[in-house]
């Protein structure tokens, strides 16, 4: 049986993002530091799953260049960062703590309704939504053999705010892969939608593999995006 994250009726309720000037820092009741928060509120694995399940893996060795590499010739080692909580490195998002102590406490992304075409932006929690992958995580990692759930495949996708189609609003992934928005992906759970070729861009300039199925590219990804956002968190491979 293949497990699945979390189910929680919320998961797929976004906020409808309000205003579309990307402020992100007008939360009042703002929730304690994340960086307090995080990693000591990991719930620990049931001590059955704490176990390495080594598996035979094939790896068709290949020519090794350096990791995270650098760009071909002619482009820049760093960018503009397409939004408030990416950097001016390819693929790599800010810090929990460093989003947090510039105020930042929600995501925002452009989706579009499937069936009726409207196209708006939603907005995730940065803190819960985080935890709520991360906990999976922690929880599942070693049960997942590194190979991302069918939820995490074909995620069941939020309900659209005008139409109410069900399962009917997909994040609008930008053309060009350096734009693309990466955090809104995580939190939404929605980084299967993007395609092969771009989830081995995200693996290419973040050092992870990116030769195998979409299965395991998927999943490094969503392992890579939590560590990025907390290095210190349970988010290594095995
Ligand atoms: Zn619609």
């Amino acid at each position: 049986m293949a497990p699945s994250p979390t189910t929680n009726n919320n998961n797929n309720k976004p906020t409808l993002h309000h205003n579309n000037n990307n402020n992100n820092n007008n939360h009042p009741e703002s929730s304690p530091p994340i960086a307090a928060a995080t990693t000591t509120f990991y719930h620990h694995p049931p001590p059955s799953l704490e176990q390495p399940q080594p598996q035979p893996v094939v790896i068709r060795r290949r020519q090794r260049r350096n990791p995270r590499q650098t760009p071909r010739e002619g482009k820049s080692l760093t960018i503009q960062p397409p939004y408030p909580w990416a950097t001016t490195h390819r693929a790599i998002v800010h810090t929990l703590k460093t989003l947090t102590d510039t105020g930042i406490t929600a995501v925002s992304g452009d989706v579009y309704c499937k069936r009726c075409d409207q196209r708006y932006q939603i907005e995730y929690d940065l803190r819960d939504k985080f935890l709520e992958i991360a906990n999976y995580i922690v929880e599942n990692k070693y049960k997942l053999r590194e190979r991302a759930p069918p939820a995490w495949m074909n995620p069941t996708l939020p309900n659209c705010r005008f139409c109410g189609q069900e399962n009917s609003v997909k994040p609008v992934i930008a053309k060009k892969k350096k734009s693309i928005n990466w955090l809104f992906l995580l939190l939404g759970k929605m980084v299967g939608c993007c395609t092969l070729d771009q989830l081995k861009y995200f693996c290419k300039h973040t050092g992870n593999h990116r030769t195998a199925a979409k299965d395991r590219v998927v999943f490094l990804t969503y392992l890579e995006l939590c560590k990025q956002l907390d290095p210190t968190g349970p988010f290594h491979r095995f």
